[in-house]
């Protein structure tokens, strides 16, 4: 008998936005089961020596949703409060948002349950490392290939890739997506996440009749995706009045200086310690009256717990299931336009499939056309679903739900149930 696994909330919005679409698109009943469910997952338990000479025992996931279209992909995340629940909705969601862009990937998502930031740099390594080692079953450039989530980046992806290159004998850089540059990342892939973020942001705020020059926003979270949405949005005219991680963030009505955060965060500094700007709470950033607000940190940001106070005319969400179902319900009655986390984040994976070709191609595209692909891939994305939308009367969320769940239906259905 295998233990139950518990749900998540995480788990319960990704479960709720597929019954949608399968209800919609009366979907058949056997592609509902299929695509309900997680197609393989690994738990590994896996000890680590400390920097004292002590031992940990660590756990860890890699989940693989659907491989219709490809080779799965997504995120590991090191967090204290991952779980395998969590992990099971992301990888959902990773399906869904290579299928709305169109990349020939399927879904997965992995991590630890860790908090990072306890560790040292070669606590880090050794936990990266066996970590690699122990899902190595499953991953591989063919297979699945991950890349960074919360609480890792571009150091965590050499080391995975280092680590699945010893056990080959030969370096494969196609194994993992996210990787510093020298050692077969790309260009612009650092910035990708944010760099689509900022694009369909600025269409959706000129789709609801406000000029993105000039418009106010709040980004919620500055990390790998939230630092480099902020930055975008005020290189694209906008003024960005709030930022936060963490620890709290900081508020000036006539904008932020977005480098200086940039810089004081580069330095290890916290958002609250800037000092040019009024503290405020995550909440009250949530809730500020702005034109565009960006949640870029954790999932389940906006709930029916301040879904009535939120005040922003347009949201796009970098982090994945940011605003909850019932909270979407409120919003949409405000008419607040949601541009929904498996096309508006999609940035990264569309510049990791780019790295994966690059790395398989051994041919390394300039920095200036990953980013016209980037802008092109995203802006064709948010046209589909947004001609969708209103041909259908339907919101953002649930037309992009329709296209990115009909072509993954189709993938399967064409490739028929095995045997
Ligand atoms: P990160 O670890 O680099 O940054 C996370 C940021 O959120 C940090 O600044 C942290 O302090 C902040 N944060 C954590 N809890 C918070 C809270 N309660 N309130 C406010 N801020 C808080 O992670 P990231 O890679 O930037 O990912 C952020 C989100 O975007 C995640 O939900 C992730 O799944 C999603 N995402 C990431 C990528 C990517 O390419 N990295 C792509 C798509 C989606």
């Amino acid at each position: 008998m295998t233990a139950p696994v518990q749900g998540s909330a995480t788990l319960g919005i990704a479960q709720h936005h597929f019954d949608v679409a399968a209800r919609q698109l009366d979907l058949a009943p056997a592609l509902v089961l299929v695509l309900r469910q997680i197609k393989r997952e690994l738990i590994v338990h896996f000890p680590v020596e400390m920097d004292d000479g002590s031992f940990r025992v660590f756990t860890g996931f890699r989940v693989q949703h659907n491989i219709a279209r490809g080779p799965a992909k997504g995120g590991m995340r090191f967090h204290p409060a991952m779980t395998l629940a969590d992990a099971r909705a992301l990888a959902m969601f990773m399906t869904w948002k290579a299928a709305v862009v169109g990349l020939p990937f399927g879904g997965a998502k992995g991590g630890v349950v860790v908090d990072p930031k306890a560790l040292s740099i070669t606590e880090r390594e050794r936990l990266t490392r066996r970590f690699t080692t122990e899902i190595s079953l499953l991953i591989g450039p063919d297979r699945d290939i991950p890349a960074p989530d919360i609480g890792t980046g571009p150091q965590e992806m050499a080391w995975m890739m280092d680590t699945l290159s010893m056990h080959a004998g030969y370096s494969v850089p196609a194994s993992v997506t996210g990787k510093p540059v020298a050692i077969g990342g790309s260009e612009g892939r650092n910035a990708a996440t944010g760099r689509g973020i900022a694009t369909v942001a600025a269409q959706a705020l000129r789709d609801s009749g406000i000029d993105p020059t000039g418009a106010t926003a709040a980004v919620q979270g500055f990390g790998q995706v939230g630092s480099s949405t902020a930055q975008l949005l005020a290189a694209a005219g906008m003024r960005v009045v709030a930022v936060s991680d963490s620890g709290g963030g900081v508020h000036s009505g006539g904008g932020l200086d977005v480098d200086a955060l940039t810089a004081l965060k580069e330095e290890g500094g916290a958002i609250a310690d800037y000092g040019a700007a009024q503290a405020l709470t995550n909440d009250e950033l949530l809730t500020l009256e702005v034109d565009l607000l960006v949640p870029c940190a954790l999932e389940a940001q906006i709930t029916a717990a301040n879904a009535t106070r939120v005040r922003a005319r347009v949201i796009a969400e970098g982090a994945n299931a940011a605003v909850d179902p019932e909270a979407e319900a409120v919003l949409t009655e405000k008419d607040v336009l949601i541009v929904p986390d498996i096309l508006a984040n999609a940035g990264g994976v569309v510049v990791s499939y780019f790295e994966w070709v690059q790395n398989l191609e051994a041919f390394f595209w300039a920095r200036g056309e990953v980013n016209a692909r980037l802008r092109e891939v995203m802006a064709r994305g948010y046209d589909a679903v947004r001609t969708k939308a209103q041909a259908d009367h339907l919101s953002l969320r649930e037309a992009a739900y329709q296209i990115a769940v009909r072509r993954v239906a189709e993938a399967s259905e064409v490739r028929g149930i095995y045997p």
